[in-house]
């Protein structure tokens, strides 16, 4: 493995057993939950969505190392980002992930950690389900996602 690959997937290491942003928010204006069920993967996320900025980002749940790994990266990265940027930071995000654009770096910064995902498409639902529950809690859909 290259360097940048061992870099990376320390990085998903580090954030999969000190994830960032993880525990309830109180005053949360947005919710949403999320389930793969290929996996297992769940996550509550709760968002404070002020003026259309996404002013804070917090997630509850359980599983394995992507996906959990993935919320904390989501999180980090949506902070401060207006609702539409961080649906377009979905958007390259899913097209990295899936295998229909090269990693993005100056957009998606660490976010290309997972650029590795897609050589296994069972784990692209892993990493990319902190996401749909993202544009699930932004578009005020209360029913939970699935990635099925
Ligand atoms: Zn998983």
């Amino acid at each position: 493995m290259s360097d940048l690959g061992e870099l990376y997937q320390e990085l998903i290491l580090d954030h999969n057993k000190n994830p960032r942003n993880f525990g309830e928010l109180t005053d949360a204006t947005h919710r949403a939950d999320g389930f793969n069920p290929l996996c297992g993967d769940k996550i509550s996320l709760a968002l404070r969505v002020e003026d259309g900025v996404i002013r804070e980002a917090r997630f509850v749940g359980s599983g394995c190392a992507i996906s959990k790994a993935s919320s904390s990266l989501m999180t980090s990265a949506v902070k401060g980002k207006s609702k539409s940027d961080a649906l377009a930071l979905f958007a390259c995000f899913h097209d990295m992930v899936t295998g229909g654009a090269a990693p993005d770096e100056p957009t998606l910064g660490k976010l290309v950690a997972f650029a590795g995902v897609r050589e296994f498409p069972a784990r692209v639902k892993c990493a990319s389900l902190a996401w749909h529950t993202l544009r699930a809690a932004l578009q005020g859909e209360g029913e939970a996602v699935s990635t099925e």
